[in-house]
């Protein structure tokens, strides 16, 4: 029996794996996550903010799916390294998984900037329904920073203002249309230089010199690929994205790629919507069958 494992059961991976199962495909499927949780919609984490969306209203499926689909579902481990030559996926909390086909769906991440003081409390990267949890569960009695261009950062703000009843700086290259705005939301448009305070964040010194007082920051920018767990490999990689071919195949033999992680070198700047995301597992599960069953090469 050939044996798919997935690393990255968020909406690329679930949907590729579970693809799988209703093609009728047989191989043994392993489908990993460093999240605790089943696949949930990040589309509607703000209204988790505001209060309009329950955590329970968030979820997109549920464990049994797996259990009933004999899908091989490990969460909460994090992959820390894999060996194309091998063909091993080792985990960092220990143990392994061999594979005959690997699908790197690890998506990308919101990493903090490389500026003094970024690793205080209630600084937060906004990444996963983890963190919104424990941006929620801190107390806000303060003005808070939300750092971010688009209108999710937007959206968050005004979520954090009308829950909490404080004020929000958003600071963001983009000039917001005046009547997009509500009280209590002022856009900056300064940087971040230096976030200030005795363990946890107090106040932010900006690129003018001046500070402001604020009890947390909140980044929902700067985007970075999961993929350091193939360092010690010589998969392709271009502007921080994985380089697939049209059958989402990688430069390395029987590993295949799918999600926000992965590239054509024709489309580097793309931003894969949730929907193109869906499409694009649905047509690799069709690729890997093929694969599996020899109809289709790799490097042909
Ligand atoms: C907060 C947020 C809000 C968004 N809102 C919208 C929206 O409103 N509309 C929209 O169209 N798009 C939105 N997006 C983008 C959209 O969610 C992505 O297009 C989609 O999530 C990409 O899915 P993915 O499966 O490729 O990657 P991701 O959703 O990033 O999932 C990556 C998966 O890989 C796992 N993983 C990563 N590294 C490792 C590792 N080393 N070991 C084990 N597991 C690992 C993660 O646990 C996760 O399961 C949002 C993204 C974020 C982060």
């Amino acid at each position: 029996m050939r044996k798919i494992v997935i690393i990255g059961a968020s909406v690329a991976g679930h949907n590729l794996a579970v693809n799988l199962r209703n093609l009728g495909n047989d191989s043994s499927i392993t489908l990993i996550t460093e999240e605790a949780s089943v696949l949930y919609d990040k589309n509607k984490l703000i209204d988790f903010v505001s209060g309009a969306a329950k955590e329970n209203d968030l979820f997109l499926t549920s464990a049994d799916i797996y259990q009933n689909s004999n899908i091989n579902f490990v969460s909460g481990k994090k992959v820390n390294l894999v060996n194309a030559d091998r063909k091993q996926v080792y985990f960092k909390e220990k143990g392994s998984v061999e594979y005959d086909y690997l699908v790197i769906a690890s998506g990308r991440r919101i990493v903090l900037p490389e500026i003094s003081g970024a690793k205080k409390d209630g600084v937060f990267a906004l990444n996963t329904l983890g963190d919104y949890r424990k941006f929620l569960t801190s107390i806000i009695r303060e003005t808070v920073c939300v750092v971010g261009s688009d209108d999710r950062a937007l959206n968050l703000a005004k979520a954090i203002n009308a829950k909490f009843k404080v004020e929000v700086k958003l600071f963001s290259q983009r000039l917001f249309d005046q009547s997009l705005l509500v009280e209590g939301i002022e856009v900056i448009n300064l940087s971040i230089k230096e976030i200030i305070g005795e363990g946890c964040v107090q106040a932010v010194k900006l690129s003018d010199g001046s500070a402001i007082g604020v009890c947390a920051v909140l980044f929902l920018e700067s985007l970075k690929s999961n993929i350091e767990f193939m360092k010690n490999t010589a998969l392709e990689i271009s502007a921080d994205k994985i380089i697939v071919g049209d059958n989402l195949n990688t430069n390395i033999e029987n590993i295949f790629s799918c999600g926000s992680v992965c590239a054509r070198k024709d489309n580097l700047e793309i931003i894969k919507s949730t929907d193109e995301v869906i499409s694009e597992s649905l047509y690799l599960s069709d690729v890997l069958i093929k694969q599996v069953k020899g109809e289709i090469c790799q490097t042909c």
